[in-house]
C-alpha cells in the first residue's frame, strides 16, 4: 500500500474532522506525508468551500501543524482548487484542480452533491442533454487546468458519479479523451479518486476504464487518492486500487516527485 493521500478534507471545508484528527489518523496508518485539499473559496454559494476568512485560518493551521510534526510525518498544505475560484494567493504546496460546478447563463449547479440536484443540472442548464453536459464539464476541466498551476488532475471524469452518463454515447467519451489530450500537455499527474465508493455511491474509481488507458497512452500518471473526508476512510479501497490500476498496464513508482516541493510519491505510469 502506498503510506500518503494528497485529497484530504477537513472541516474547514466539507470534511469531517480536524486537521489534527486527520494527521493523527494517518501516522496510525503509518503514512510518511499528508496533504491537506480543503475546497477553495469560489463565487458561487455551497454548502462545501471555505470561507475566504476560512481559507486563511486552514492554511496558518496546517503550517503550524507540519512544524509540529516535523520528524513524524510530513505535512503539506493544498488546496482543491475549483474552475470558479480566483489563483490562489496563499503559497500552496501543491494545487488539485477541479470542477465541481456545471455554470451556464451565470447559474451553478453542483454536479456531485447527490442525484436529484444532478438530474436537475442536465435537465435545466442543458434541456437534458448529457452529452452536452459532459462536453461543456470537460472543455471547463481542461480551460481549468491550463489557466491555472496544477500538480494533479482531481477526479476526472466526476459526471459519471451517479451513473447517469450514457458511458458508451460516442459524444461524451470524444469530449473526454479530447480533454485528457490537451490536459496532459499541462499536467501528467491524475488521480484515481476512490471517495464515491468511500460513500457507497460507486463500486469502482473515477476516471472510468477507457480513460485510464488513454492517459496511460499520452505518457500520463496516476495517484492514488481517497478524497477523504472521514477519517476511518482514509485509505478506503487503496489495496483494491492497485490490483486495479496493474490490471489497466501501469506500473508502480515509489520515490517519485510530484513537483519541487513535494517528494517521495508514489506514481502509476
Ligand atoms: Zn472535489
Ligand atoms: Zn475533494
Amino acid at each position: 500500500m502506498q503510506y500518503h493521500n494528497f485529497h484530504t478534507h477537513t472541516r474547514y471545508s466539507d470534511g469531517h474532522d480536524t486537521p489534527r484528527e486527520m494527521i493523527e489518523e494517518a501516522l496510525s496508518r503509518g503514512f510518511t506525508s499528508l496533504g491537506f485539499s480543503d475546497h477553495s473559496f469560489a463565487w458561487f454559494e455551497s454548502y462545501y468551500s471555505m470561507s475566504e476568512e476560512g481559507t486563511v485560518r486552514q492554511f496558518r493551521e496546517i503550517r503550524q501543524l507540519a512544524d509540529e510534526y516535523r520528524g513524524r510525518i510530513r505535512i503539506y498544505a493544498g488546496i482543491e482548487l475549483d474552475g470558479e475560484s480566483a489563483i490562489p494567493t496563499l503559497d500552496y504546496d501543491f494545487i488539485l484542480s477541479s470542477v465541481h460546478e456545471a455554470v451556464r447563463h451565470g447559474r451553478s449547479f453542483p454536479i456531485d452533491s447527490g442525484k436529484e440536484q444532478h438530474l436537475a443540472l442536465v435537465r435545466e442548464l442543458y434541456g437534458g442533454s448529457y452529452t452536452d453536459f459532459t462536453k461543456d464539464y470537460y472543455m471547463r476541466l481542461t480551460e481549468h487546468v491550463i489557466r491555472n498551476r496544477t500538480d494533479i488532475v482531481g477526479h476526472l471524469d466526476l459526471p459519471t458519479k451517479y451513473s447517469t452518463c450514457p458511458e458508451d454515447d460516442p459524444r461524451y467519451r470524444d469530449a473526454a479523451i479530447e480533454a485528457v489530450r490537451e490536459i496532459v500537455k499541462h499536467c501528467k499527474v491524475f488521480e484515481l479518486n476512490t471517495g464515491a465508493i468511500a460513500r457507497g455511491l460507486r463500486t469502482v474509481p473515477y476516471p472510468a476504464a477507457f480513460l485510464l488507458d488513454e492517459i496511460k497512452a499520452q505518457g500520463g500518471a496516476m495517484i492514488v487518492n481517497s478524497d477523504c473526508h472521514y477519517r476511518a476512510k482514509l485509505t478506503c479501497w487503496f489495496d483494491e486500487a492497485e490490483e486495479y490500476l496493474a490490471a489497466h498496464g501501469f506500473r508502480r513508482f515509489d520515490n517519485q516527485r510530484l513537483n519541487d516541493r513535494i517528494d517521495g510519491v508514489t506514481l502509476w505510469k
